[in-house]
């Protein structure tokens, strides 16, 4: 499971994706610009941050009037952790189930 938050304005919001494979996520939240409800906001640029609770930092920006917002973060239960995770998930040993 991942749990996406997502800061507007300095505020953090629970995030969810719409769809398993959406490109962006929802925050039940007006856009600070236009107002629109809920609030869809795309990330780019991901930054994954390491360390004991390992998670993905993108920059924000509104689906409705492409401003820039804080940041989504992205943090996954991981197996083994974020770092082990890819590399045992990409690798050359493949897990099915
Ligand atoms: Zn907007």
């Amino acid at each position: 499971m991942t749990v996406i938050t997502v800061s507007v304005q300095g505020k953090t919001h629970p995030a969810i994706r719409p769809e398993p494979r959406s490109e962006h996520v929802e925050v039940a939240v007006k856009c600070p610009f236009c107002g629109a409800l809920p609030l869809c906001v795309k990330g780019e640029g991901s930054n994954i941050v390491r360390g004991r609770d390992s998670y993905q930092n993108f920059s924000a920006v509104t689906l409705c009037c492409k401003k820039p917002v804080d940041w989504i973060k992205s943090q996954m239960d991981t197996i083994f952790g974020l770092e082990e995770d890819e590399r045992v998930l990409n690798g050359p040993w493949k897990v099915y189930r």
